[in-house]
């Protein structure tokens, strides 16, 4: 940034004039500096496509999940055409191409866990399983067109902003590409995280995550372990139960249940559907509206009531022996953690053959798993369904910023911090999908819809006013992140008594937005360039 102007403006005061245009100047000269490690990677990508891709795009999107499709989906309808989108897997669909366990399905209604602008009269059921939500992520690609503008198998190895230039540099599976932005939509929920247990190395079964469920390994009359209550194993649990012979659940903290006001949707309800688009559209309005009930009891516990009765009066109603029911009560307040939704949980751990054992799995000897209270169980299969590592975004050892440092060593000592969940210091040009501080009690999908809307009027205005760099100003940055912090002080997650994934290793919240969906939603319609430094 040496001999930039760096400017404290407002958008009537850019001098379009001055600007200059990175997109002048691709060049070959780029390739020079890193000639040998150019050699390496061609050794290595003998078969790949091409070496490098010269243009200069206006956005590169990295990531096909709900993120990347619904960016690839805007940027086309805004007329904002010279992107493209890199995903590493052979297939779009992120979360949804990967989890694939059995009951594996969203626990947001699918009329409002679904696109705003694809909605779907196709659902089996209100709350829709994963392969039909695939199928529909899948449909949604083809029906916009926008297959054209996904590059697969091209996963990017390494993203660094070229000062000089004004551009990214992205190394890939199939070459180099340059941008002007990047959009970084790669999940908030893709490490698989396994624990690490004391001998581990000994055992000698079968054992997997449940992100990476082995359909080949057949479960029936095996004696399974299952570590971890949480969002998926609900999911599963009851599935496995009846096919295994011993079934023990390793439960370190019993989850909140509440019912799950599922059905199965007919042909008749569906054909009324599409017949009456209004019937969705108020569906998911009421449903919106639900959700946000239940965020504002998140900062205000007490409004939770209601829901910690039902819960109750679900476990009374389900779960008859006392010291079971005992096991299954939860010792932090309500919302602490995410709330999970399952008719047929705790069914399944009453059945004969189940054995719930309300600790950790603290050591694996040879085949035997060993509980914190000592318990020990011999199994043939250890399925993990210890969630996903969220505070260290894998995406984090991909990018360098600004300053040349990679974005995982920055965040080691605290966990991400970004401005709106989307853009991060010294990190120009770019901004993430789904970052830091941005979940609501609500679909993942409306609030990156939201970040998305927020990122492209960014861009619009980086195109229509001719700036070449855009970072977000330190202290604006700072002053939303103490605003942040001290705001979910208050909130459940921080004072429910519960370890989640909301909280990093220092015990800081960098998960939850302490406020409303409709205020987020607000501060997402427009990026405010006077949020950022900005550089003609
Ligand atoms: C089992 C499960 C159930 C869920 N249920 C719900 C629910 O009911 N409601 C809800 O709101 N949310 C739910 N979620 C959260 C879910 O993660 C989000 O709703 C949503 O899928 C996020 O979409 P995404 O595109 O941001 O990320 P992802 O779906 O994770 O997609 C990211 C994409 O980026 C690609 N990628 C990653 N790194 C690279 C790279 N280096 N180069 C190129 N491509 C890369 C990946 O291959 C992937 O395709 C669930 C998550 C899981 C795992």
């Amino acid at each position: 940034m040496t001999t930039d102007t760096v400017l404290d403006l407002k958008p009537e005061d850019v001098n379009v004039d001055q600007a200059t245009s990175p997109e002048s100047t691709p060049t070959t000269s780029q390739n020079g500096d890193t000639n040998s490690t150019e050699k390496t990677v061609a050794k290595r990508t003998a078969a790949r496509k091409k070496a490098a891709d010269v243009h200069v795009y206006d956005t590169i999107v990295v990531g096909a999940g709900i993120s990347g499709i619904a960016a690839a989906y805007k940027l086309t309808q805004a007329g904002y055409d010279d992107f493209i989108v890199l995903e590493r897997a052979a297939r779009v669909g992120g979360a949804w191409r990967e989890n694939t366990y059995p009951g594996c399905g969203c626990d947001v209604p699918s009329s409002l866990y679904s696109f705003s602008f694809a909605p779907s009269s196709k659902w089996s059921h209100l709350f829709a399983r994963q392969p039909e939500i695939l199928d529909y992520l899948e449909s949604v690609v083809e029906q916009f067109n926008l297959g054209e503008k996904i590059q697969f198998n091209n996963g990017l190895e390494k993203a660094r902003w070229d000062e000089e230039k004004k551009q990214w540099v992205l190394d890939t599976a199939q070459g180099q590409y340059l941008a002007k932005t990047v959009i970084f939509s790669t999940g908030p929920l893709t490490e698989p995280q396994t624990p690490k247990i004391k001998g581990i190395e000994t055992f000698k079964g079968e054992m997997f995550h449940s992100a990476k469920w082995n359909h080949d390994y057949d479960l029936t009359g095996k004696r399974i372990a299952v570590i971890g209550t949480g969002a998926s194993a609900i999911q599963f649990i009851p599935q496995i139960q009846p096919l295994a012979k011993e079934l023990y659940v390793f439960q370190r903290t019993a989850p909140w249940v509440l019912p799950k006001p599922d059905m199965q949707l007919g042909e008749k309800a569906k054909s009324w559907v599409e017949k009456y688009p209004k019937i969705q559209e108020k569906w998911r309005g009421a449903v919106a509206t639900t959700l946000n009930v239940i965020n504002v009891g998140l900062r205000n516990p007490k409004l939770l009531e209601p829901a910690n009765f039902l819960s109750r009066q679900l476990l009374k109603k389900q779960v008859k022996d006392p010291e079971l029911r005992e096991k299954l009560t939860p010792n932090f307040l309500i919302g602490c953690k995410r709330i999970l939704f399952a008719n047929n949980y705790y069914p399944a751990l009453q059945a004969d053959n189940t054995t719930v054992i309300a600790h950790g799995l603290v050591e694996i000897d040879g085949n035997t798993v060993i509980g914190a209270n000592g318990e020990r169980h011999e199994v043939d299969v250890i399925i993990w369904g210890t969630g996903f590592d969220v505070s260290h975004p894998p995406i984090g050892s991909k990018i360098a910023n600004a300053k040349g440092e990679i974005l995982s060593e920055v965040w080691k000592n605290s966990s991400p911090e970004a401005y709106l969940g989307a853009s991060m210091q010294d990190v120009p040009n770019a901004f993430l999908v789904l970052g830091p501080n941005i979940l609501v009690y609500d679909s993942f999908i409306g609030i990156a819809e939201a970040q998305i809307d927020y990122i492209l009027s960014g861009l619009l205005k980086m195109k229509e006013l001719q700036f070449s760099r855009f970072e977000i100003k330190k202290d604006v940055l700072q002053k939303h992140n103490e605003k942040v912090q001290k705001q979910l002080k208050s909130t459940v997650f921080n004072t429910g008594g519960c370890v989640s994934y909301y909280l990093d290793e220092n015990g800081k919240n960098f998960a939850a937005w302490p406020w409303s969906l409709k205020k987020l939603k607000e501060e997402l319609v427009d990026l405010d360039l006077k949020h950022y430094d900005i550089v003609l």
